[in-house]
């Protein structure tokens, strides 16, 4: 394509995107079709010869328009929100188009530097302490997921440990008695950050909750830790989650950092939902005892902008308060990727802060978010959400068939039906069958809750009508 046949072409990809999100509540949240579907509608064979791209758009619609799950859709409540947010295409346009490639600095300083300078401003924008910033010795960093985040916090945490660089975890690898600390709450993602780091599933800890909470037991974890040191094994990182997936419940992240303090174990913050949060001061209770303060703080934290903060995937951020922990785990470096801004030590080159080498110019999404709402902005997508959960709640309480399953924590409320586990099944069943909204399930105490995690990009107060129209339906 020619620029100019680009910008002709590209009026009628953005007029499909905009077609398709604004007529998005005539479609269910969820198509039901049988697997294959989709496949069934290719040729065997990719097309030999150009065709003309103008028909794309109507082309992917007739294939898949019918086959899809709406995570776009305003009554889309399953799992945690994906806000792929209209603002945040826009910047996503300008990366495609840069088309830079950031792995070192001098492949790309503009990609490097927003990065650097939009992670800054969220550090700030939230609260986190100075020293998760560039400018204060730490750094934040896009990675393309919670899961990869969990990783690398992990491999920095594996090298910290053993750090000796004849004999350490970067010569040997793992001795099979490095262990990672975590409760039943935590995303599998920690399982399987283990796995990928080959510490196996022996490497990794369930320490249990405190007593009629989904919380982390500060003294179990202490009690653990000195049982394990003693018996010859290697404390390498704590994962304190706040906001877990199944019912939104939090670690306390004060008292494991002191746990796990004098055992000098990383202590990561899984915060991939609930972390954006604290935008709001009202919800800053979210980063308790992840800053320095009366409390030493956490050596990483991790929240997705592309869950909750209106930025499409990918785009989860992980924050270290020690610029040198990544690179001194991660960086190898070949002679091709020998660079004289590299040697010299005043830049970041973000690849040694993940495991691709590769990375996208993913934070000019960000930038368009921050640059086009404004922190302002961004607190009413939060607080419209927070309220919504708290008047489903409200309603849920004065209902004779339906009753909270736990508090509600944010935007998420978890219910369940009062005539037992087949009721709480049953309506999980019938909610989704109505086509208007889609809700997860999942376990608390080993019994069948609904969750509704309100978030969606679009998603206002008609939509909790919705919601507690397929709820409060009577069987
Ligand atoms: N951690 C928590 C608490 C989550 O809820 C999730 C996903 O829902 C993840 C991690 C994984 O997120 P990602 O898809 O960004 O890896």
């Amino acid at each position: 394509l020619t620029p100019d046949e680009f910008r002709a072409l590209g009026h009628l990809f953005v007029d499909a995107v905009a077609d398709a999100r604004a007529g998005i509540e005539r479609h269910p949240v969820r198509d039901v079709v049988e697997p294959g579907t989709v496949r069934a509608r290719f040729p065997r064979e990719a097309n030999e010869d150009p065709e003309p791209l103008a028909a794309f758009p109507s082309l992917v619609e007739a294939v898949t328009g019918d086959a899809d799950t709406r995570w776009q859709h305003p009554g889309f409540h399953a799992f945690f929100p994906a806000n792929a947010s209209l603002t945040s295409l826009l910047g996503e346009l300008l990366s495609g188009g840069a088309g830079a490639q950031g792995m070192l600095w001098s492949t790309s300083p503009a990609c490097t530097e927003v990065e650097q300078a939009v992670t800054d401003q969220l550090a700030r924008a939230l609260g986190l302490d100075e020293a998760f910033t560039h400018d204060g010795g730490g750094g934040g960093s896009i990675q393309d997921s919670a899961s990869s985040a969990a990783l690398v916090a992990l491999t920095a945490a594996l090298h910290r440990a053993a750090p000796d660089p004849d004999s350490g975890w970067r010569v040997r690898g793992v001795t099979g008695r490095e262990r990672v600390y975590v409760t039943a709450e935590t995303h599998s993602s920690l399982a399987k950050a283990v796995r990928v780091a080959g510490l196996g599933s022996g490497g990794l800890r369930t320490v249990p909750c405190t007593p009629g909470s989904r919380a982390m037991d500060p003294a179990a974890l202490a009690d653990t830790l000195a049982a394990d040191v003693a018996a010859g094994l290697v404390p390498v990182l704590v994962c304190a989650t706040v906001g877990t997936t199944s019912t939104g419940s939090s670690d306390p992240v004060a008292a494991l950092v002191t746990a796990a303090r004098p055992y000098r174990a990383w202590v990561h913050v899984d915060a991939a939902w609930a972390g954006v949060a604290a935008l709001c001061p009202e919800h800053r209770w979210v980063l308790d005892g992840v800053n320095p303060g009366p409390g030493p703080g956490v050596d990483s934290f991790c929240t997705d902008a592309h869950k909750w903060l209106l930025t499409a995937f990918d785009a989860s951020l992980l924050w270290v308060r020690d610029a040198r922990a990544l690179p001194a785990a991660l960086s190898i470096t070949p002679a091709y990727l020998r660079d004289a801004h590299s040697d010299s030590g005043a830049v970041v080159d973000f690849r040694d802060w993940q495991v691709p080498l590769g990375r996208r110019f993913r934070a000019l999404k960000l930038w368009a978010v921050l640059h086009g709402q404004g922190l302002s902005g961004l607190r009413s997508h939060l607080r419209g959400h927070v309220d919504l959960a708290a008047e489903l709640a409200e309603r849920i309480r004065g209902h004779d068939d339906l009753e909270l399953a736990c508090a509600p924590v944010l935007s998420l409320v978890c219910l369940r039906s009062r005539s037992g586990d087949a009721g709480t099944t049953a309506l999980l069943e019938r909610a989704n069958a109505d086509g208007r909204v889609l809700l997860t399930g999942t376990e608390v105490d080993g019994h069948p809750v609904v969750r509704v995690a309100f978030g969606g990009v679009t998603t206002g107060r008609e939509h909790l009508d919705v919601v507690w129209d397929v709820l409060s339906a009577r069987s």
